[in-house]
């Protein structure tokens, strides 16, 4: 008698918990018509910002060395005047976790994860983003 009532007033305690969703409202969302807020400090998919219509970035590799995931890889030139600026900025997406380490570790705020969280595509080589493509980002 006592095995069934240990094995019974679970069973039901679960039952019940499961009917009382029958009364709750929905939480479903109808994705894309409706989309959920995320929060200020979500990281999603990088860009790279501009100022003036130029590339913020000196390509001083910083973002380079700290990332744990090593999936960006950038190349250094300088204009006549001296100006350095990345000839070559490549982000693999696919291997990125998202950290916000090169966000953090940047010295001219040139790169930010953006709060975009809609980047699905077909194949995995469309998300080796380059320089620019990382520009266009949020414009
Ligand atoms: S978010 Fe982290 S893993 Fe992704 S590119 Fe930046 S430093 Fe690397
Ligand atoms: S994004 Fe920032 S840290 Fe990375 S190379 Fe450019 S200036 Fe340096």
């Amino acid at each position: 008698m006592n095995t069934i009532i240990k094995t019974l007033v679970p069973l039901l305690k679960g039952l019940a918990k499961t009917f009382s969703y029958i009364f709750k409202k929905p939480v479903t969302y109808q994705y894309p018509e409706k989309k959920r807020e995320v929060s200020e400090r979500w990281r999603g998919l990088h860009r790279l910002k501009t100022e003036n219509g130029k590339l913020k970035c000196v390509a001083c590799g910083l973002c380079e060395a700290v990332c744990p995931a090593d999936v960006i890889k950038v190349e250094r030139r300088e204009t006549p005047d001296g100006r350095s600026f990345p000839v070559k900025f490549d982000v693999t997406v696919t291997r990125c976790i998202f950290c916000g380490y090169c966000q953090e570790a940047c010295p001219k705020d040139a790169i930010e994860l953006t709060r975009n969280y809609e980047f699905c595509d077909y194949t995995r080589e469309d998300f080796d983003l380059s320089r620019d493509m990382l520009a266009k980002i949020g414009e």
